[in-house]
């Protein structure tokens, strides 16, 4: 598949993907209609749930994912892999219910292909690992499911791909936002082209890190802030772009203002995706701009075309969006803190999707596109901290 323009989605996967909220709701901007909220999901072919082991049990899988599966219909939380069975493992399976025969550690998850009771694999571990259990999960004849940014490199997605395809498994990027109604609606504005052409874009995302966290080690995370959190706002844009790639990129790396921490990856980066139309979105990501004290970092996207605009003044948040449009706030009957619901909503989707047996709406095709413009991105803040123009198209 061609991924270096644009993200192919035919008008079904694009609806199925949106969970209808774009065949729902027909103008964008409106309150009154968005009030209405997204539809019902479409009908499964089959009720069955299939069983989900989350691989990696830190932050993210314990704090987000296993509580959303406790909110899903098409999916629950069945089983694990871990680097620590008899600990992390046996507290998982006490705490939500899963029998103990369903923790495997990454020495054992071969023996996964005999679990009935496993369908999807969902890693969620170090971004260099990501290539590694993929291809671990695919061998044992799982559907996979991987966290954000998809690999290290666009030749390590392109490894993942081809495994699930030779396993004739789906593979599907832990992309929460596209399973969030205000994100569908850019989605679906994008997709019609309701408010005209692209104009411009910008969105910044930043946050903090410890010293000696795996994320601020090239070996284990790849780069630094740009692919933790940069990858939502270029994600986001190539979504309000209607999936098509930037033809160009800039970027700079900022200055470095904490060197015991930020010795081997860029504290800062600023960087600017130039689309064909001449649409430019400004990007920031940093791992220190940190404007609440003691709190969390900022994190923002903005859309603008020729004849209205999308603001997300809280884009990226765990818990869930808002966007604001020129006719007001949307509301779709979700509250911010709803937690989790994002997640909820992907892991459905993705379920549905491999027990339909159709193809999901965020593949590992969707994560090697933005690998790629993380790839122009560094290549272009190389050059001595300057801004050289990597081409794209
Ligand atoms: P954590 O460090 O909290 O957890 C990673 C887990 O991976 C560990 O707890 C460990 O689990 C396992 N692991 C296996 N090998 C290693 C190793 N060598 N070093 C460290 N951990 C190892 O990370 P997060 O949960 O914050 O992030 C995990 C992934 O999820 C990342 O790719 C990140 O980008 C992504 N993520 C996505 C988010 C989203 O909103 N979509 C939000 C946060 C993270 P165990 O002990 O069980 O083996």
């Amino acid at each position: 598949m061609n991924t270096s323009s644009r993200f192919p989605l035919s008008r079904r996967e694009f609806i199925r993907g949106t969970g209808l909220v774009a065949a729902t709701l027909a103008v964008s901007g409106s309150t009154a209609r968005a009030a209405r909220g997204p539809a019902a999901p479409l009908p499964p072919l089959s009720s069955k749930k299939l069983g989900i082991a989350l691989l990696g049990l830190g932050s993210y899988a314990t704090g987000q994912l296993a509580p959303a599966l406790q909110r899903t219909q098409n999916c629950y939380l069945a089983g694990a892999i871990t680097g620590d069975p008899e600990g992390k493992g046996k507290q998982l399976a006490a705490q939500y219910g899963f029998p103990e025969k369903n923790i495997y550690s990454y020495d054992t998850m071969a023996a996964i292909k005999d679990n009935p009771d496993i369908d999807i694999i969902y890693v969620v571990t170090p971004n260099s690992l990501h290539l590694a259990n993929t291809l671990a999960a695919a061998k044992a004849g799982k559907h996979v499911s991987c966290e954000k940014p998809m690999a290290l490199t666009v030749a390590e997605c392109d490894q993942m791909i081809a495994a699930c395809k030779a396993a004739n498994v789906q593979l599907s990027i832990g992309y929460r936002n596209n399973f969030d109604p205000y994100f569908q609606e850019m989605m679906r504005i994008a997709r019609w082209k309701e408010l005209g052409a692209l104009k411009t874009l910008n969105g910044e995302f930043t946050g903090g890190n410890t010293a000696g966290a795996w994320r601020t080690k090239m070996a284990f995370a790849g780069g630094g802030p740009i692919m933790d959190l940069g990858i939502y706002v270029i994600h986001a844009s190539v979504l309000a772009a209607n999936g098509e790639s930037p033809v160009a990129v800039t970027a700079k790396p900022g200055p470095v203002t904490m060197p015991d921490i930020y010795k081997d990856v860029e504290e800062t980066m600023e960087f600017t995706l130039e689309f064909a139309n001449g649409a430019k979105c400004d990007g920031y990501t940093s791992y220190t701009r940190v404007p609440k004290p003691g709190g969390g970092g900022t994190n923002r996207f903005r859309v603008d075309y020729e004849k209205g605009f999308l603001n997300f003044p809280a884009a990226f948040n765990y818990n869930g969006t808002n966007a604001i449009t020129a006719k007001g706030p949307l509301d779709f009957g979700i509250a911010r803190n709803d937690g989790n619901y994002q997640q909820a909503r992907q892991m459905d989707d993705f379920a549905r999707c491999v027990r339909d047996k159709v193809p999901t709406s965020v593949p590992g095709e969707m994560g090697r596109q933005d690998m790629r413009i993380i790839e122009a991105i560094y290549a272009s803040a190389k050059v001595g901290g300057k801004r050289t123009l990597v081409k794209m198209a």
